[in-house]
């Protein structure tokens, strides 16, 4: 059975943890792997940062960041446009978080001036606008939160889709254009290993998960997912499957 049609089908559970909770045979040795790169993180690929949506990968790795110790500060792109639930957890997050939370968002003038001339409902119009809307909201901001960085921590795995399927722990292929390397500790985890983690430890997630969002990004642009939809389903789903990223995780040509 896949990850997202285990997860649609036990629709009487309620609870996210419950539902997903599920660590592979070698997840002891995947914690092992994950948290040797977070530390190698601190001492080869510095200045580094974890950039985090809030979503369940990236609150397992932010409370890892924190059991060890970590020097490593993480930011959010605060888009604008997020739903109240991962608001109210970026609070929380802020308030309890060891590490530095930095919290990023659109240069005001950007958003006022797209939705003066577009409308609120642009993104659904055209893919142009739609990316036009998340180059405002998360690209502007993410290469601010990246400048003067040497490399960056994300909670991409090799299970969420196809176009992820190659990810490696230790991204090298933007150095030469970005200079900035991309670090994976959770490539090799699967949906149930996460939700091993954030069960086992009791990590504050968002609750929108125990609703059926898998992957949760901007209210306007994330829908709960059904049975038998992939992972990434709820994400423009009004668009082409080959569309779904927001720029963060695209290749340079
Ligand atoms: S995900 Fe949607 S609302 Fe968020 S920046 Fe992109 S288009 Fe805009």
């Amino acid at each position: 059975m896949s990850q997202t049609s285990s997860l649609a089908s036990a629709r009487g559970a309620t609870k996210a943890t419950e539902l997903n909770a599920k660590a592979s045979a070698d997840f002891a040795a995947k914690l092992i792997e994950t948290q040797a790169l977070l530390k190698r993180a601190t001492t080869e690929f510095t200045p580094v940062t974890q950039a985090s949506s809030l979503g369940a990968e990236d609150v397992v790795i932010t409370h890892i960041i924190n059991s060890l110790h970590l020097d490593i500060p993480v930011f959010v792109l605060e888009t604008g446009a997020l739903h109240t639930e991962t608001l109210a957890l970026l609070e929380r997050t802020e308030a309890n978080s060891r590490t530095h939370i930095n919290v990023l968002r659109p240069a005001h003038e950007a958003v006022i001036q797209f939705v003066r001339q577009e409308g609120q409902d642009a993104i659904y119009k055209s893919m142009e606008l739609r990316k036009a809307c998340c180059n405002i909201r998360k690209m502007e901001p993410l290469a601010r939160a990246l400048k003067g960085q040497r490399a960056w921590i994300t909670g991409l795995r090799r299970e969420q889709s196809n176009a992820r399927a190659e990810v490696p722990l230790i991204d090298t292929s933007e150095e030469a254009t970005k200079q900035l390397t991309k670090l994976n500790p959770l490539a090799n985890w699967t949906w149930g290993d996460v939700w091993h983690y954030i069960a086992t430890h009791n990590v504050d997630y968002n609750p929108l998960h125990d609703q059926f969002f898998p992957s949760i990004g901007c209210a306007p642009c994330t829908r709960a997912i059904s049975l038998g939809e992939d992972f990434r389903a709820g994400r423009w789903w009004w668009e082409d499957e080959t569309a779904k990223e927001c720029g963060l995780h695209v290749k340079s040509k």
